[in-house]
C-alpha cells in the first residue's frame, strides 16, 4: 500500500479557500495588511460563499483590487450536473490540473447529504470498486474538498445537512487535508455544518483510526467492512492484508471505548454469490454484536466490474436473518441509479476517457 498522505499534488493556483485564518494571515503579510483582514476574508469565502473579492464590502476597494489581481477564490469548474428522477444530483468537477472528480447530493425527507471525494483515484484497489481500478492519481487539497460542498450549496435548492467522505478516495490516506477541510466545514465562521453530521468512511486504515480517536476528532466514523471473515476480506479488499480484520475490529473497539455515547456505522456492500450468503450474514451478526453499532447493507449496483446485487427473493432471506441482530440494520435503497450516481456505480465520461468512482 502506498503512503499517499505525502503524495499531494497541490494545484498551482493560489487560493484562500480551504486555508485556516492563520494561513491566510501569512499570505496577506507581504501586502502589509493588518491581521484581522484574514478573518474577514476567511468568513466571506467560507461562510458567505463569496465568488468574487468585490462582494467583500468591508474590505477597502484598493485591497479588493490587489486580491483580485493576485489570488483566486473558486478553483473547481463545474463540468456537468445530472439530476436523477429520485432527486439525487451528481456533480462533475474539473480540477485546475484537468483531472476530474465527482460529488453526489442525496436528498431525503429530513436530510440532504453530500457525498464528497478526498482523492483523485485510490490506491487501495477494492475488487468491487470502480475508483479502485483507476489507481491513485493525487490527493485533493483541503480547498478542493471544501469547495465541493460550497459550490453545491450555491447550486442546489436543498439545504445541506450532512457530509460523508464516501466519494472517490480513502480519506484516511489524505488525513490532514480531510481533517482540515472538515474543521472548516464545521466551523461556525465557516460552513457551520455540525461536526456530528460529518462522517469519515474508511476501508480500514487502522493507524489512522487510532489517530482519529486519540485526537478526539468530533466527526463521525464509518467502516467500509464488506466481509466478516479475514480470507473473504483479503480477497475483495487488498488493504485487509496489511491491516487484518482482527486489528481493524480492535481499533474500532478502542474508538468506541473513547466515544462512550456514539454508535459506529459499518457499511457492507452486498455482492451476490461473493459475500451475501446466509452464513455470511450470520457471521456478520456475531462479529458486530459485541459493538455498539449500526449496519448499512448496500445492494451492489451495476458498474461493469462483473458484480451484481442479490436477487429480490435472496434479499428477502437476508432481511429475515439480519433483522434478528440486536443492533439497528438498514438495507439501503439504491439512489441515483438512472444517472449512475449510486454507490459503486459512479462513472463519468470525459473526452472519451472514462473515470469511475465508488
Ligand atoms: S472502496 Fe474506497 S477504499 Fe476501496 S478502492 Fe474504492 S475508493 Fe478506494
Amino acid at each position: 500500500m502506498i503512503d499517499t498522505e505525502k503524495l499531494a499534488t497541490e494545484p498551482k493556483a493560489d487560493t484562500f479557500l480551504g486555508k485556516t485564518v492563520l494561513r491566510i494571515e501569512e499570505m496577506l503579510r507581504p501586502l502589509g495588511e493588518p491581521g484581522y483582514r484574514a478573518g474577514q476574508i476567511y468568513k466571506w469565502i467560507h461562510h458567505f460563499n463569496a465568488d468574487t473579492f468585490d462582494e467583500m464590502t468591508n474590505l477597502p476597494q484598493s485591497l479588493r483590487d490587489t486580491l483580485h489581481a493576485r489570488f483566486q477564490i473558486k478553483t473547481l469548474q463545474r463540468a456537468q450536473v445530472e439530476m436523477s428522477a429520485d432527486g439525487t444530483e451528481k456533480y462533475l468537477w474539473r480540477l485546475p490540473d484537468n483531472r476530474h472528480i465527482e460529488s453526489v447530493l442525496i436528498t431525503e425527507a429530513r436530510r440532504n447529504t453530500v457525498c464528497i471525494s478526498s482523492q483523485v483515484g485510490c490506491s487501495l484497489g477494492c475488487e468491487f470498486c470502480a475508483t479502485g481500478q483507476m489507481g491513485f492519481i493525487r490527493n485533493l487539497t483541503s480547498g478542493e474538498i471544501v469547495e465541493q460542498v460550497l459550490q453545491i450549496r450555491k447550486l442546489t435548492k436543498h439545504p445541506i445537512t450532512n457530509i460523508v467522505f464516501m466519494g472517490m478516495g480513502e480519506p484516511f490516506l489524505n488525513y490532514h487535508r480531510a481533517v482540515q477541510a472538515s474543521r472548516i466545514l464545521s466551523d461556525p465562521e465557516g460552513l457551520a455544518i455540525s461536526a456530528k453530521k460529518i462522517t469519515f468512511s474508511t476501508s480500514g486504515v487502522v493507524p489512522k483510526i487510532y489517530q482519529f480517536t486519540d485526537e478526539a476528532q468530533p466527526f463521525k466514523l464509518a467502516i467500509s467492512l464488506h466481509a466478516a471473515n479475514q480470507p473473504l476480506r483479503e480477497r475483495i479488499m487488498p488493504i485487509a492484508r496489511k491491516f487484518p480484520l482482527n486489528q481493524l475490529m480492535e481499533s474500532v473497539r478502542y474508538y468506541m471505548r473513547a466515544k462512550r455515547q456514539n454508535r459506529v456505522t459499518f457499511e457492507y456492500i452486498l455482492l451476490h454469490g461473493i459475500n451475501d450468503s446466509l452464513a455470511n450474514m450470520k457471521q456478520l451478526i456475531s462479529l458486530l454484536s459485541p459493538i455498539r453499532c449500526k449496519l448499512n447493507l448496500i445492494p451492489c449496483n451495476q458498474n461493469n466490474l462483473g458484480f451484481s446485487a442479490p436477487p429480490p427473493e435472496h434479499l428477502d432471506k437476508i432481511r429475515e436473518v439480519i433483522m434478528k441482530a440486536d443492533f439497528p440494520v438498514t438495507i439501503r435503497k439504491n439512489r441515483g441509479e438512472d444517472i449512475t450516481a449510486a454507490c459503486g456505480q459512479l462513472a463519468v465520461e470525459v473526452s472519451e476517457k472514462v473515470i469511475f468512482m465508488k
